[in-house]
């Protein structure tokens, strides 16, 4: 059996760095059917360890924005993996985000093991205080080693659920949640599978997490874990998105985007082993809702990334207007302010979620639940909006273009040139691939980044509406009505004390 130990290895400075970190270890990856010998080799693979490299690059190229000096190891590492200090911390958080989406046009993978580091932090604190148990101590020594190794993280918390209207123990099947299959003096055993797992094959380390609150008969599903992800007993079966057969064809027009894609892939955990100094929660069921609550606080605003990807589809869709020659045309510019105005929103929300953060027990600061979740929401529709509207403007040819290859063609080429140009002076390769981006962004490769996980990631839009709804406090606002329209209140209640609770306790507090 392959040691559940964090090995020795050089610390990763560099996007090469991380390239060459990832060739020659023994995952099991099924695509199209057939195990990968080697992911990084794949031409449908290799795009989305392109957008982690780039998260390394930009640490090199803005250190203030993208890397951090760990408390732990006075050594400069990633933001991905730094635990946040300040509500500085977490604005800055957002800024890196969006930056890469801007870079990279895609997800680039390292935010959920980001917020799943930051949950962990507070929740492990929280359970020791209540418990006795040495759930934190164990977390800074694991968070310590992966600072030396400046590794990449990803976070597994979605299962892949069964009939959705029973908790786990209720399954007919009990592996369609992860569980503890068996416990040994040196650790446990887990088995089950987490479906839609960004980039956990281009991770090194990935955090296991219950997706759910729990309750009692569900103990053994009450499992945090960190793993190698080439640990013995994990198979990933790789994920398809749409157009990802473009890239293994050779060119690079017809991808749309030339080097960067996301990756999500379904992970099978059969009997893997996580010995007790990476377990984090161990059947304290009742802390399974604080952690996914605290997760998604954190992850719902992380999706301000949206804004920097709308940045580029923003970009794309005034660009081919002005090869198209329309871009003076007013609805054009108005249709470009609309873009701008949703895209803008999301970042608005997000970016005021982090300011309004705050400390929790164990110093670890946490961003506003209230805003992160609205940020979420708008993230659920404003994209595919956004992306409405870059298809108006591109015009039918982004779906109905011949392929690079008739392009290449001396003749059928020759005839393309002539008459898929647009204005004069502008190459009609150059108005191709823009064409190219906004299908790759809005129905190609980048779309499940762009428009799915949009929707799903982090939560399908209810899961905000119910947080949305908890966080509300109607009662405050009901007597602020009934104050202005005269209304006589018989209970008498001081409205200030009850603003001091809750949401309003953040929008009113002064620093
Ligand atoms: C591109 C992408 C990347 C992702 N990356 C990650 C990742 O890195 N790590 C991770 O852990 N997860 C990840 N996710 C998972 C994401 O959090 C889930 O997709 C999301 O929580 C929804 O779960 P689901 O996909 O199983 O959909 P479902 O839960 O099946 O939802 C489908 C619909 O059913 C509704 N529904 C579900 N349950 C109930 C119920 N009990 N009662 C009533 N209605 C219900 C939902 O509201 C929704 O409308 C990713 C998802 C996507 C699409
Ligand atoms: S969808 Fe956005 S927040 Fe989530 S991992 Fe990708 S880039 Fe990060």
């Amino acid at each position: 059996m392959v040691p559940n130990t964090i090995p020795d290895t050089k610390k990763i400075t560099s996007g090469e760095a991380y390239i060459n970190s990832l060739r020659g270890r023994n995952l099991r990856v099924y695509l199209f059917g057939e195990l990968v010998e080697e992911p990084l080799d794949h031409p449908m693979i290799r795009p989305s360890i392109n957008a982690v490299a780039e998260t390394y690059d930009l640490a090199l190229r803005e250190p203030e924005l993208a890397a951090v000096i760990s408390p732990l190891t006075n050594e400069r590492i990633s933001r991905f993996l730094h635990i946040c200090e300040s509500t500085d911390d977490l604005v800055l958080q957002n800024k890196m985000q969006r930056k890469l989406g801007q870079n990279t046009g895609t997800c680039f993978q390292r935010c959920v093991g980001m917020d799943a580091l930051n949950s962990l932090h507070s929740v492990t604190f929280e359970m020791d205080e209540k418990n006795g148990t040495d759930y934190h101590s164990r977390f800074l020594d694991f968070l310590t080693a992966m600072h030396r190794q400046n590794a990449v993280i990803s976070g597994a918390m979605t299962d892949v659920k069964g009939d959705r209207s029973l908790p786990p123990h209720q399954q007919e099947d009990p592996d369609m949640f992860v569980h503890i299959s068996r416990w040994t003096e040196k650790g446990i055993f887990i088995s089950g599978a987490k479906a839609h797992q960004t980039g956990c094959i281009n991770s090194h380390w990935m955090l296991v997490m219950p997706t759910m609150r729990l309750g009692e008969k569900d103990k053994e599903y009450a499992v945090v874990g960190a793993l190698p992800v080439d640990s013995q007993g994990i198979t990933y079966i790789y994920g398809r998105q749409s157009c990802d057969k473009r890239s293994m064809e050779g060119g690079n027009l017809d991808v749309g985007n030339v080097k960067f894609s996301g990756q999500e892939a379904m992970v099978i955990f059969e009997d893997v082993f996580i010995p007790k100094e990476h377990v984090f929660m161990d059947g304290e069921y009742d802390f399974a809702a604080l952690l996914v609550e605290r997760f998604t606080t954190y992850h719902r605003r992380s999706y301000v990334c949206k804004s920097g990807v709308g940045d580029v589809l923003i970009g794309a869709a005034a660009a081919i207007a002005e090869m198209n020659g329309v871009a003076k045309a007013s609805h054009i510019k108005d249709k470009l302010v609309q873009m701008t105005h949703l895209n803008e929103t999301i970042y608005g929300t997000g970016i005021a979620s982090s300011f309004q953060g705050f400390p929790t027990k164990s110093g670890c600061y946490l961003c506003d639940p209230m805003l992160s979740n609205v940020c979420k929401h708008h993230v659920t529709k404003m994209p595919y909006e956004i992306g409405r509207l870059s298809q108006d403007l591109a015009g039918g040819l982004m779906v109905t273009m011949p392929s690079e290859k008739e392009l290449e063609d001396p003749k059928i080429g020759t005839i393309l040139k002539k008459y898929l140009r647009g204005k004069a002076g502008i190459p009609t390769e150059d108005r191709m691939r823009m064409l190219r981006l906004i299908e790759n962004m809005t129905l190609g490769r980048n779309a499940v980044g762009y428009l799915t996980e949009s929707l799903h990631g982090a939560g399908s839009p209810q899961s905000q509406r119910i947080q949305i709804g908890r966080m509300m406090q109607l009662e405050y606002k009901k007597r602020l009505a009934k104050i202005l329209a005269g209304i006589e209140m018989k209970d008498n209640k001081d409205v200030l004390a009850i603003e001091l609770a809750g949401y309003f306790s953040r929008v009113f507090k002064i620093n």
